[in-house]
């Protein structure tokens, strides 16, 4: 995947991009990925990228045209450009793992991120998708493009090793993960569950469905509502308050 980010502190980039599983996926070239400051695009002699807002109002505003001229340079036509460009934005969609599968799935991806009060609002035409990491607000847009280039690279084949997986993580499928457990076998009182060491797998696969549901229920109720739930689901889930019965009294 070719990922290119538009900003004007490309140094923040640094250690994030070049650390860890992202660092191999860029040495193996399954991520390509160029930082682009548009400071020198801008065509103002002292090469402000920002300026006062029209009406008056605290806080400066990024200015369109350097934006717009490090895109245009970068990416050529920007009307048949075949990624999908992203504005990092407060109000835009909020980012979750539906939409880092969806964005994995793209040849590139072009991150826009804000600084200041945020952009001028033309800047907005030139984005396929505004995106948001949360309702808060942030100084600027790298941290959001690191973060979605960090849980969308994950997804990207390849990138993980064949011992990490995917499929198990939370929110892949709509759940919550299980519990893990590695060595010692108990720890200052704590120990791993008996099926956990009992070697037979459909036993372990059953134990760590009904963790993950179980975990999903009692954190996050709401998301089972949004998961093809099969038999075996909700054989479990009765299970499960059947459990919290007992318990309970
Ligand atoms: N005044 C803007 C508003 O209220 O919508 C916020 C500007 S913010 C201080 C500066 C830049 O940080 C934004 O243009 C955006 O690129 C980025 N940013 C801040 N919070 C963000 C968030 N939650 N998600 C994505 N980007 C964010």
């Amino acid at each position: 995947m070719n990922i290119y980010v538009f900003t004007i502190f490309p140094e923040m980039f640094e250690g994030p991009l070049n650390t860890s599983i992202l660092k191999k996926a860029r040495e193996k070239k399954i991520l390509n990925i160029e930082l682009i400051d548009f400071r020198p695009y801008s065509p103002s002699k002292h090469k402000n990228v920002d300026d006062a807002p029209f009406g008056g109002g605290a806080g400066m505003v990024l200015k369109p045209d350097p934006i717009y001229l490090a895109l245009e340079d970068k990416l050529g036509d920007l009307v048949t450009y075949p990624g999908q460009i992203l504005l990092m934005s407060p109000q835009g969609v909020q980012f979750n793992q539906e939409l880092a599968k969806e964005l994995a799935k793209e040849q590139s991806l072009v991150f826009i991120c804000g600084h200041y009060e945020g952009f001028d609002e033309r800047v907005r035409a030139l984005a396929h998708k505004e995106i948001s990491i949360g309702d808060y607000v942030l100084t600027g847009g790298e941290l959001p493009a690191m973060v979605i280039i960090d849980a969308v690279s994950r997804l990207i084949p390849g990138v993980l090793g064949e011992s990490e997986s995917v499929v198990s993580d939370s929110f892949y499928d709509g759940l919550l993960e299980y519990p893990h457990y590695t060595r010692p076998r108990s720890f200052r009182g704590m120990n791993v569950p008996d099926v956990l060491l009992s070697g037979n797998h459909e036993k372990i696969r059953l134990w760590r469905r009904k963790e993950s549901l179980r975990r999903t229920l009692e954190r996050r109720p709401e998301l089972l509502e949004k998961v093809n739930l099969t038999k075996e689901d909700l054989k479990l889930l009765a299970e499960i308050a059947n459990e919290e019965k007992g318990t309970n009294g």
